[in-house]
């Protein structure tokens, strides 16, 4: 029996997940960190440590090969001993759009990493702190919890690079990023789920793994999440309904727009395309707690379209599938029934998210096939049905919806491709 294990560091705690070739969970883990935490480092390094001791010990000398997933663009700098040199950025730490000015010079229009939150931006930014004198490597969070484990500095997977600027298309970083003359060592980049190292002998004896574990090339965390639908097809999407509503549409082609906040991942052979919107769960959350949306959603008939036409917002502004940062929130007029103000909020998010499939496939996506949901609106039966009428696709319900489930599925991909590499050897 060979198993893998797929570890999520998301944005209020870490989980990891170990699964059979099979697939099937063997068993998971959690680890919570207290949000207001000041040194991320630390507290980083104790949940990785706290996962691999909560994973039993029979379950511990089968695992065959790991993954990580970090939230995109958090990024952090190290010495050349891979010591950080400075607190980490987090994935939504806007201090950097104070760079952008200086990137936008360089970088061409409309590029992904003209954002204040982009690793790049948040690089460029950080050049300018008395710190940045000792760095020697630039790190997104899952590479370097990756060399914790296999002890390569300066490795990176296409997924979390792609914010840095690295053109996944040629894979090669471009020539204008080099025009930039940032002076510290820019990650080498592989695909994600491709072996990188065993894991560390010294950790493995303490935790009893075993020896010639593999550490493979890591994943952000919304297409872990993707991963772990089984979604793999051309014209087969995931609808995110959590705090807001993300779409990510596979594709054959590659579609970038700025403009809608729209970019693709490059997935093997295939394209990720998505975008996401401002709207989604949390403006439910400013108006009903989780247990009142349950009971009024039973209340709600969803055969019948709810006249009410909104753009639920909680601030102005959304950039897909409308690009208007002024755009203002619509939420009247309010009936006096809250289950006919819920009707209304939910049409419209399906409105929202039809909407948001067909600007993808406009741009030249592959035509929707089939919808994965997930999210803490997943569950809800009433808002499928609403979004049936709209999408007119299946709406699947994903088996899995956890990062660390696609993280271990990734983990899995590197099991083939070791034994590809051995059987190419062998037979070469
Ligand atoms: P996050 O993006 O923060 O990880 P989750 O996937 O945990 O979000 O989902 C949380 C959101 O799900 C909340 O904003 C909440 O309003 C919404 N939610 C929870 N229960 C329901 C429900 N029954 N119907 C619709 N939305 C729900």
């Amino acid at each position: 029996m060979t198993l893998s294990l797929g570890i999520d560091f998301g944005t209020s705690g870490a989980r990891g997940v170990v699964i059979d070739q099979q697939g099937g969970i063997v068993c998971a883990m959690r680890h919570h960190w207290h949000v207001g935490t000041i040194d991320w480092v630390k507290c980083w390094t104790e949940a990785l440590w706290s996962l691999l001791a909560q994973i039993p010990g029979v379950f511990r000398q089968e695992i065959g090969t790991i993954a990580i997933n970090g939230t995109s663009s958090t990024i952090l700098l190290t010495d050349d001993s891979g010591k950080p040199v400075d607190a980490p950025l987090l994935y939504n730490d806007g201090r950097g759009a104070m760079a952008l000015e200086r990137l936008s010079r360089i970088a061409p229009l409309n590029h992904t990493v003209l954002s204040a939150t982009s690793s790049l931006t948040k690089l460029l930014w950080m050049q300018e702190l008395p710190s940045f004198v000792n760095a020697r490597y630039l790190m997104h969070q899952a590479d370097w919890l990756g060399f914790l484990l296999h002890g390569r500095l300066g490795i990176s997977d296409y997924h979390n690079a792609l914010k840095l600027g690295y053109d996944v298309e040629k894979l090669q970083y471009p020539e204008w990023l080099e025009r930039l003359q940032i002076p510290l060592n820019l990650p080498q980049v592989f695909p994600p789920g491709i072996p990188i190292g065993e894991l560390l002998p010294q950790i493995a004896a303490e935790f009893g793994f075993k020896a010639h574990c593999l550490v493979v090339a890591g994943t952000t965390d919304s297409i872990a999440a993707f991963l772990a639908s089984g979604a793999k097809f051309p014209g087969e999407a995931v609808t995110s309904l959590g705090s807001t509503l993300v779409l990510k549409l596979l594709s054959r082609h590659r579609i970038e727009d700025a403009r809608y906040g729209i970019y693709s991942h490059r997935l093997g052979d295939l394209w990720l395309t998505g975008g996401a919107s401002n709207t989604g769960g949390a403006v439910l959350k400013h108006f009903f707690n989780d247990l009142e949306l349950v009971q009024l959603s039973t209340k709600i008939d969803p055969t019948q379209a709810s006249m009410l036409d909104y753009y639920p917002l909680l601030k102005p502004g959304d950039r897909f599938p409308i690009n208007d940062p002024q755009l203002l929130p619509k939420l009247e007029p309010r009936p006096d029934q809250p289950h006919d103000f819920l009707h209304g909020l939910l049409e419209s998010m399906a409105k929202i998210e039809s909407r948001g499939y067909e600007l993808l496939q406009n741009l030249g996506a592959d035509p929707l096939t089939h919808i994965y949901t997930a999210g803490g609106g997943a569950a809800n039966c009433t808002w499928t049905a609403i979004r049936q009428r709209y999408l007119k696709v299946p709406i699947v319900l994903s088996k899995n919806t956890e990062a660390a489930y696609g993280t271990a599925l990734l983990a899995m991909e590197g099991i083939k491709s070791a034994r590809t590499t051995e059987n190419t050897e062998e037979g070469g």
